[in-house]
């Protein structure tokens, strides 16, 4: 029995090998270039592209040994390996990326199963593995090209967060998903370069801290949004810990996000939620994709073998 290979696919594409929720050997990266942002890199690629440039790297990874299960974080709402939805990877919507990569792997001698989860929910994931978390639920956002919201344990239902309405104002409609007032539509990077049609969201946040007037108040409207989104998680799944990754997580402010939040939510059982900004994002998004598999896995067998005992 080999290692699992856990894969994230969002703003780049990372793979690696997964034994004992850990990382087994070195992880395989690919983006544009080094220097490059990652934000467009698999935006501007087809789909066929996506598939293979994932399979590629997988054959990489297994580097010749079998491997019995491949888990993939990707962003979008997915069911059953199929991209139903993906607002910032319009060219993969509809597609069954489990059946097509596994069909890739196969030509490449690789016989495995091949599970799709959504990006932040394998990064949610990885947290639980990698601190212990697994027998509770923990939530992450993912600031990215497009918002990801990730909880864990993986179950039915939707978790689109990232597209929760944070505002009525109905000038609000930068989110790449086409809905009014949406956290996507404040945070994500392309409604923010739409917001500043001359600036990238580096200045912004760099501009706010000289002191220019709109780049501060928007930085303000990012942090709120934020914690609008966390308050609207807190009363429906209850208090906790909200981790927050990806590539802009470095302009986050706990500090910030911990008081409008405190603004946001007063019932007293709601109380004592906080965030904490994680970095080595690769690492547990690729453990995090690899333990779903192997619980799905685990969960296809029971199904299995319970169809069996009531036919036989
Ligand atoms: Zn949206």
């Amino acid at each position: 029995m080999g290692h699992s290979v856990g894969v994230i696919a969002s703003d780049y594409i990372a793979v690696g090998k997964v034994d004992n929720n850990s990382i087994h050997g070195t992880i395989q990266k690919i983006r544009e270039s080094e220097t490059d942002s990652d934000y467009d890199f698999l935006a501007e690629m087809p789909a066929d592209d996506i598939i293979t440039r994932i399979g590629e790297q997988i054959v990489v990874v297994a580097d010749g040994e079998q491997i019995p299960v491949v888990g993939i974080g990707f962003p979008g709402i997915i069911r059953d390996g199929i991209v139903l939805d993906s607002p910032n990877l319009q060219q993969v919507k509809g597609r069954d990326l489990a059946s097509d990569i596994a069909t890739y792997l196969a030509g490449q001698g690789i016989d495995t199963q091949v599970f799709i989860f959504n990006d932040a929910d394998v990064l949610a994931a990885g947290v639980a593995a990698t601190y212990g978390y697994l027998d509770r639920v923990v939530r992450g956002w993912y600031l990215g090209v497009g918002i990801g919201f990730g909880r864990y344990p993986q179950s039915d239902g939707v978790w689109e967060g990232g597209h929760f309405v944070v505002t009525l104002d109905p000038k609000e409609q930068f989110c790449q998903c086409g809905g009014r007032g949406h956290l996507e539509g404040i945070m994500g990077v392309r409604a923010m370069r739409l917001r500043f049609m001359d600036m990238e969201p580096e200045e912004v946040f760099e501009q706010a801290r000289y002191g220019d007037k709109k780049c501060s108040d928007f930085v303000k409207l990012w942090h709120r949004a934020l914690a609008a989104a966390t308050a609207t998680s807190v009363h429906v799944d209850g208090p906790g810990k909200f981790f927050i990754f990806g590539p802009n997580a470095r302009f986050v402010q706990v500090g910030l996000l911990d008081l409008y939040l405190q603004e946001m939510v007063k019932m007293s059982p709601l109380q004592g939620s906080h965030f904490e900004v994680i970095k080595a994002e690769d690492a547990l998004a690729i453990i995090g994709a690899a333990i779903n598999a192997e619980q799905a896995t685990r969960q296809v067998e029971f199904k299995r073998e319970l169809t069996r005992k009531v036919y036989d």
